[in-house]
């Protein structure tokens, strides 16, 4: 008998990065609600949570990878990255460092990522509409030069989080057929 998790058409891993406190954990529960976690030792926390969506009729299983822990070490592991198809690079609007440190999350992911991986940036808390310090063109032209998807968010009121998950999936499942 088959198992509920093997009766699947497509698994995409996806993971999240970016610096601690831009929102990372708050966008994943706002899409999905069914966690699991998984500890790889005490000083680097990796937990994932999984959902199951369904696109022309497929059922795809998505296993998404989130860093634990409040330490703004770059919880980098091979075993986070292996066999990862998307990843949504994550900055806050409001700290233009999280925004300047996007870079340096780009280069890793580069350095250890699979090249066809799908890339979404992501400037998360757009409620926050006082504070913003990295305007909308600026995160959009950066992602044009390098080449990745680009939306802004917010985990708080909910805007545009599903669609940010949904797309970077479409954009993974358009890759894989
Ligand atoms: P992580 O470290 O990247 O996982 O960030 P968290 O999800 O733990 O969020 C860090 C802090 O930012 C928490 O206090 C959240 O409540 C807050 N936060 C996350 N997303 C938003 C958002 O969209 N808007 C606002 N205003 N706060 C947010
Ligand atoms: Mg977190």
């Amino acid at each position: 008998s088959r198992r509920e998790e093997d009766s699947y058409d497509h698994f995409f891993k996806i993971i999240l990065i970016g610096d601690s406190h831009v929102g990372k954990s708050n966008l994943l529960s706002r899409f999905s609600d069914n966690k699991f976690t998984l500890e790889f030792n005490s000083t680097i926390g990796v937990e994932f949570t999984s959902k199951t969506l369904q696109i022309d009729g497929k059922i795809i299983t998505l296993q998404i990878w989130d860093t634990s822990g409040h330490k703004k070490v770059r919880p980098i592991t091979d075993a986070f990255y292996r066999g990862a198809t998307g990843a949504l690079l994550v900055y806050d609007v409001t700290k233009h460092i999280t925004f300047v440190n996007i870079q340096r999350w780009l280069a890793d992911l580069r350095n250890h990522a699979d090249p066809n991986m799908v890339l979404m940036l992501i400037g998360n808390k757009t409620d926050i509409t006082h504070e913003v310090t990295v305007l909308t063109e600026v995160g959009k032209s950066f992602a044009e030069k390098e080449s990745l998807y680009f939306i802004e968010t917010s985990a708080l009121r909910s805007t545009n989080v599903e669609k940010a998950f949904l797309e970077l999936v479409d954009r993974i499942y358009q890759n894989q057929i």
